[in-house]
């Protein structure tokens, strides 16, 4: 060959390696785009398919080969007459092996769908608790019913965790139900090797998680230990998992689901209403000592002698709300995280014996909580989620009696919420309420439904919400010019590199505070400051206001920004006229002169869509 041909082939080849490298880089692109696609796709298929909702009848039988013997369970070792809502399915379908996740509220029964199947099964069931006070709980109970169940954990003594882990390979156990935590598993090597054996001489009949949700980043209470259990399906082949729960979106299921590989699991759910549950809101006086008037006439004369629990945000607040209730004679404590465990059960126990009135708590005191007889949970700060004030308020009426949840709700603690959180998903988790707080005319509990995707039936509230309770016509206002004016000292005050707090905000529109923030030609409304920070709120909500975090050497803070505003938008906030709101209909009237109309309404969010185009065509006639 010539050199010169030689040269050209060279080239040649050249080109041909370059084009088959950029034909690879293409093909590479476009499987990394359909491998998201078909990762998506397969996140919208789970999430279909927890949605859809399996006909759980064919588990509710009495046919099974256990089927009599369950009944006599129930009735003679138990001592129940009857199942209750989903009790059975769940039961029979795990003793059927196969992988259950069951929802059912607070208080619904979660605990007999695996204490009953372990007695069936005999050798062993393995519970997962989160936390050893609960597992305590559950192994008193239990030895009153003469059913044989232990745990082993940090604390046991040597002799404890030898009598465990040698009941764990007898094949006539006396241990039929063993608790450990999510950490032991993690930590414990030799647990783990006494399981491993336990299931090789097929003891080990099945694993429960209580309280799955713990599983999941997306839900509002993950725990990293929870992470461990992922392994369980396939280290241990065959062995049933029954994963419970009060609170869980359909979201949070679907990454259970992957979490713990347990992608044909049945998903159980019963009823999430609690009919006897009263939900309201009320809005949060702006001074502590009105706090307190409130929650003093609350504890001396509605709820007189009852017992309760009052949530607040931070451990300072929690410490400040008890010893001021303490000073007006009520008997409370506080509880918080930063007690030592001793104090806790001491708390606790005072309080399960009705010492104390209530206990003034931050989330810490949560899971495990059985008092039948709490006849009202108040949360004196907004919740961080919707999953958060759906589990602490259902902590109220376990007997079955009326109760009462009360939300005290204000604009600051909300923000406060939202820069605090330390994720994504906390910031989302924590501003999925506001909606629900904000609301002015639809029942609190297709709210709540709406958010879990629970079917939903108007006679699910017999007037046990404050908007059923007293319906009342809602009113519409334009609260565009608010909106400008809002945004107009938003804008002057970055111009001047400052960022507004709510409070700041709030100050320079009422015209008083520091002078180079407010705009003379901005006339202070005369509404209150609350109905103002509730238009705040509303604006928040519809996302024409944002919030910008920023950070201090020492905290986050909420900065109020301009948000989506398109053009022409015609921003209509229904407001419930009752008795302190109707002066604000009148200002506002008078002041920030809106097109107001009235319109009586069973859904609120629909009637808004209506009202504004109603009032455009009549703009456009
Ligand atoms: P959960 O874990 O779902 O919050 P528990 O398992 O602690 O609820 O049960 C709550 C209460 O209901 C307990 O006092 C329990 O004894 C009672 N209970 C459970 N099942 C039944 C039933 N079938 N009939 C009557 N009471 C029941
Ligand atoms: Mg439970
Ligand atoms: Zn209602």
């Amino acid at each position: 060959m010539k050199d010169e041909d030689y040269i050209v082939k060279l080239n040649d080849l050249e080109t041909t390696i370059t084009g088959l490298k950029s034909q690879k880089l293409r093909i590479e692109t476009k499987i990394q785009k359909l491998s998201a696609e078909k990762e998506q796709l397969q996140n919208e298929y789970n999430l279909a398919k927890v949605r859809k909702r399996p006909d759980t009848s064919v588990w509710v039988d009495t046919k099974f080969e256990w089927s009599k013997e369950i009944m006599r369970l129930l009735t003679q070792k138990f001592q129940f007459k009857e199942f209750r809502s989903r009790q059975l399915a769940a039961i029979n379908a795990t003793l059927s092996k196969k992988d259950v996740l069951l929802l059912m509220p607070t208080g619904g029964g979660k605990s007999l769908v695996y204490q009953l199947p372990a007695l069936i099964d005999k050798h062993l069931t393995l519970v997962i608790s989160p936390l050893i006070s609960l597992i305590e709980d559950q192994l008193i109970a239990l030895k009153k019913l003469g059913i044989g169940a232990a745990t082993v954990n940090a604390s046991s003594s040597k002799e404890d965790k030898k009598f465990v882990h040698h009941e764990m390979l007898n094949e006539h156990t006396k241990v039929n139900l063993l608790y450990v935590t999510p950490e032991w598993v993690a930590k414990s090597k030799l647990f783990m090797t006494y399981l491993q054996k336990c299931f090789d001489k097929r003891y080990l009949k099945r694993i429960v998680i209580d309280e799955v949700h713990c599983c999941s980043t997306w839900g509002h209470d993950f725990r990293p230990e929870y992470n461990h259990l992922g392994f369980f399906k396939s280290m241990f082949p065959g062995v049933p998992i029954l994963g419970l729960t009060a609170t869980a979106t359909m979201k949070v299921l679907v990454d259970i689901q992957n979490m713990l590989s347990l992608h044909d699991s049945l998903i159980i759910t019963a009823p999430f209403n609690r009919p006897n549950l009263f939900y309201k809101i009320v809005n949060k006086p702006p001074e502590k000592t009105e706090c307190l008037d409130f929650l003093e006439r609350l504890l001396k004369h509605k709820h007189k002698d009852q017992s309760g629990i009052i949530y607040t945000s931070t451990i300072k607040e929690c410490e400040e709300l008890a010893e001021g209730l303490s000073t007006r004679d009520l008997r409370v404590k506080y509880y918080h995280a930063q007690l030592d465990p001793q104090s806790k059960k001491i708390i606790h126990e005072r309080w399960l014996k009705n010492k104390y009135q209530a206990v003034v708590a931050t989330i810490a005191f949560g899971m495990g909580i059985d008092k039948p007889d709490v006849r009202y949970v108040i949360h004196h700060a907004i919740p961080k989620s919707m999953e958060g004030l759906y589990q602490e308020s259902g902590r109220a009426g376990r007997d079955g009696k009326n109760s009462d949840c009360i939300l005290m709700f204000n604009l600051s603690d909300f923000l406060r919420n939202v820069s605090m959180a330390s994720s994504k998903t906390e910031e989302k988790n924590a501003k999925s309420i506001l909606g629900y707080c904000l609301d002015q005319s639809r029942c609190r509990r297709a709210l709540i439904a709406e958010f879990f995707e629970d079917k939903w039936e108007p006679t699910d509230c017999t007037k046990m919400c404050d908007h059923c309770r007293n319906p009342k016509e809602v009113s519409y206002y334009d609260i565009n010019p608010a909106l400008k004016d809002i945004v107009q000292l938003i804008e002057a005050a970055s111009q001047k590199e400052v960022k507004l707090t709510l409070n700041k905000l709030i100050t320079a529109w009422f015209q008083s505070g520091t002078k180079e923030l407010r705009i003379p030609s901005i006339k202070k409304p005369s509404c209150t400051k609350e109905e103002a920070e509730h238009m705040i709120g509303f604006l928040l909500h519809k996302g024409h206001l944002n919030i910008d975090k920023g950070y201090t050497m020492y905290t986050t803070v909420a900065y109020i920004q301009k948000g989506d505003i398109p053009e022409n938008t015609q921003v209509m906030m229904p407001y419930r006229s009752h008795l302190s709101y109707e002066k604000v209909t009148v200002k506002l009237e008078r002041n920030v002169d809106c097109g107001n109309v009235t319109v009586k309404s069973d859904s609120g969010a629909d009637v808004e869509e209506i009202v504004t185009k109603k009032i455009k065509l009549e703009h456009t006639d």
